[in-house]
């Protein structure tokens, strides 16, 4: 076993790495050799994030909540790095409210990105995966998942959702060399958390054991990490990085 992690002739495929989470990963993946595709709802975005990277990459647009525009976007990923070996499966969004004022559409637009989403990614990078007998699945959940929160009902469900349907996918694949994890963010700081109001935030800080607000890099390391040979005998996890918010 090789204690450097050597991502070099891989091929990531990284959702919502236009910014973010999934920006900081998808440069990990990156720096560690791998191919990386740029995935956002905004082409012109995902083309200027892959040229920062530089070689070895691809900027391609769908909203993963529509299965033909996922299919499409993996096929052109595939038709200028190859095959994809390493699924992020990142994309995600917010629409918090108390339930009683938590609209339909408030449900389908959180669960149809964030779960629906990686369902449609999966299922179309599997068949390759299980015929190489090769590859890494690593679905971005979040703390929320697990513990629930006042105001996210649908968020977390979305994210609850995306635990269960790893497990049951680590499960079905895992004879096939296929390994399907999670990442289970507490609070990081991107686009997605800037709104929180500041006493909010200050009472965030308070329950971090290691008294600091996430950075995307922090979860890109646990991504890496799932992603190397590092954790070749770990699938159906929930890796929680969170400073010791939720202990
Ligand atoms: P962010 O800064 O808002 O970035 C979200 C990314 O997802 C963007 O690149 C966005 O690009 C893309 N995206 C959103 N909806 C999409 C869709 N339907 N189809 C394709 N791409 C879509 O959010 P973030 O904080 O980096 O969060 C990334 C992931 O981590 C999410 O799944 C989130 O739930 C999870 N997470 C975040 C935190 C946190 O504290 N920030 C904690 C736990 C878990 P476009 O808008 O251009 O499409």
């Amino acid at each position: 076993m090789s204690t450097t992690i050597d991502l070099a002739g891989q091929v990531a495929f990284v959702t919502g790495s236009t910014r973010g989470i999934g920006k900081g990963v998808a440069s990990a993946l990156h720096r560690a050799g791998a191919s990386v595709a740029i995935v956002g709802r905004d082409i012109a975005q995902a083309q200027r994030v892959a040229a920062e990277l530089g070689d070895r990459t691809v900027g391609v647009a769908c909203d993963v909540a529509q299965n033909d525009q996922v299919e499409a976007a993996i096929a052109a990923a595939e038709s200028v790095l190859g095959p994809i070996t390493i699924l992020v499966n990142n994309a995600g969004l917010t629409r918090d409210n108390l339930l009683i004022r938590l609209s339909p559409d408030d449900w389908d637009a959180v669960l149809n990105a964030n779960l629906k989403g990686a369902f449609h990614t999966t299922r179309a990078v599997i068949k390759g995966m299980m015929k190489r007998r090769a590859g890494r699945i690593i679905n971005i959940a979040s703390v929320v998942g697990i513990t629930g929160n006042k105001g996210q009902a649908n968020y977390a469900a979305s994210k609850a959702g995306l635990i269960g349907f790893t497990k049951s996918v680590a499960k079905e694949y895992a004879s096939r060399g296929v390994l399907v994890n999670c990442v289970a963010p507490g609070f990081i700081e991107t686009d997605m958390t800037a709104a929180l109001p500041a006493d909010a935030r200050a009472a965030l800080l308070s329950q971090i054991a290691l008294g600091r607000l996430g950075q995307p890099d922090d979860v890109a390391g646990a991504v890496l990490f799932l992603a190397s040979d590092l954790a070749w005998y770990l699938t159906g996890q929930v890796l929680v990085v969170d400073g010791g918010m939720v202990i």
